[in-house]
């Protein structure tokens, strides 16, 4: 019998699985659909410990080999400096494309007139803008703080990745830097580590229909079809400037740079892509990333295992994007003054904030909720987000993957490597 191929595998997953949670129902409306959710969580609950547990000795073996290798032959701060250089670069792009977006939808109005009573926020422009400015920039300096973990075992057993893969970075540099028959030692021990990681994810991924199956048939089932009015045109608006993110503007930057056909690369990257959009987790979505970036789109390992973990916590376009929107959209709605001071604030620090936050499912709250600190929105504005949040976020965060894909693809074309985005892909079947 001929194999289908696994991201044909999860996307009938995904299009049974909306089919069942709906028809399964509500869990708090019939006992049917109380026990089918029951089912749904403990197969995507499975799925998503499965990849985490895979997680922390991936990242800390993939950083060190891959900085050990690069730092060997010198060319760490040339690739350092493109990776990091192309992540700011994509990251404000997608922050540009939100905030056209944004603007030109005005989703914050209805009519002219700023929706905040529509929305039920109780409070005026003046009551609130009077609040500016407590705490946003502490909150920001945080994510520095976290970058330096004080413990790195906790750091690990908290999935602190940021404090993690700091580490990491110095333990793969330092290595190189020490005696030979030590360095040849730990160089062949990290290497082991990362090749049996690779083994235990294939492993997994052989689950991952079942397990995207019981995440997206219970979000259905939980959210159904209801549309909550003029929160439908926000949602539209995060939709359509994401697609525009992905379809047009990073097309024509692969282009422009590689001169690669760039539609080639959503079949590459086809299992890591729904993945994330089935998990909401760029974290939990790393190996994944990974292998088909590896297989796939043809990058060297070496080039792989230094850009695709970082970029799983560094490089979040979707979420940053996604920021800027809601920022703005919350601002519109209490009927703030735009001016190029606030946007500006704003365009910053979703900059900053997508950089810090964790791969994992309603991240962007947390920074959302820093972003409307610094110039000075309400929190309680959050609750609105969550009406939309889980599907908003299962696009931001393929979103947020696609960029990782892209940044490896276009730092492998800069460094030289060739026969990228081949015309026949390897397969990720095993
Ligand atoms: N869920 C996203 C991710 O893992 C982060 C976010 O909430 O935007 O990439």
């Amino acid at each position: 019998m001929p194999k289908i191929k696994l991201h044909w595998q999860i996307l009938i997953a995904i299009a049974l699985a909306v089919v069942a949670g709906l028809i399964t129902g509500h869990p708090d409306e019939t006992a049917l659909g109380a026990r089918a959710v029951e089912v749904y969580d403990f197969f995507g609950t499975l799925f998503i410990s499965a990849l985490l547990m895979i997680i922390v000795p991936l990242i800390v073996s993939s950083i060190i080999i891959g900085i050990a290798g690069i730092a060997r032959e010198g060319r760490l701060g040339a690739l350092g400096g493109k990776t990091l250089g192309f992540y700011i670069f994509t990251g404000l792009v997608a922050v540009i494309v939100g905030l056209v977006a944004v603007n030109m939808a005005r989703p914050g109005f209805i009519n002219g007139e700023p929706a905040g009573d529509q929305l039920a926020l109780d409070r005026g422009a003046e009551e609130v803008v009077d609040q500016v400015e407590e705490g946003g920039a502490g909150e920001l300096v945080d994510i520095f703080h976290r970058m330096i973990p004080e413990n790195v075992i906790r750091a690990a057993a908290d999935n602190e990745l940021l404090g993690l893969i700091f580490f990491a970075l110095l333990f793969g540099f330092f290595m190189t830097r020490a005696k030979k028959e030590n360095a040849d030692t730990l160089y062949r021990f990290w290497d082991g580590v990362f090749d049996v990681m690779m083994r235990i994810t294939y492993l997994v991924m052989l689950f991952a229909p079942i397990g995207v199956f019981g995440l997206v048939a219970k979000v259905a089932a939980e959210t159904g079809v209801d549309a909550a009015g003029p929160l439908a045109i926000f949602a539209l608006t995060v939709v359509a400037a994401l697609a525009a993110h992905v379809f047009i503007v990073m097309p024509i930057i692969i282009r422009v740079i590689t001169g690669h056909n760039p539609y080639r690369l959503y079949m590459a990257m086809g299992p890591a892509l729904l993945t994330a959009f089935s998990t909401a987790s760029s974290m939990a979505t790393l190996p994944i990333t990974m292998d088909c970036v590896r297989k796939n789109v043809g990058v060297s390992q070496k080039t792989s295992s230094f850009v695709l973990p970082l970029g799983a916590t560094v490089n979040m376009n979707g979420t940053a994007l996604y920021e800027c929107v809601a920022a703005i959209f919350i601002a519109q709605a209490y009927g703030l003054d735009l001016t190029f001071g606030v946007q500006f604030t704003i365009v910053v620090a979703a900059l900053v904030t997508s950089i810090g936050v964790a791969g994992v499912p309603m991240a962007s709250m947390v920074a959302i909720g820093i972003i409307l600190t610094a110039v000075g929105l309400p929190l309680e504005a959050l609750g609105l987000l969550f009406v939309f949040d889980r599907i908003l976020d299962m696009l931001r965060t393929a979103t947020n993957i696609y960029g990782d894909g892209v940044c490896a693809l276009i730092v492998a074309h800069l460094e030289g490597e060739k026969d990228l985005l081949p015309k026949s892909q390897g397969n990720v079947n095993i």
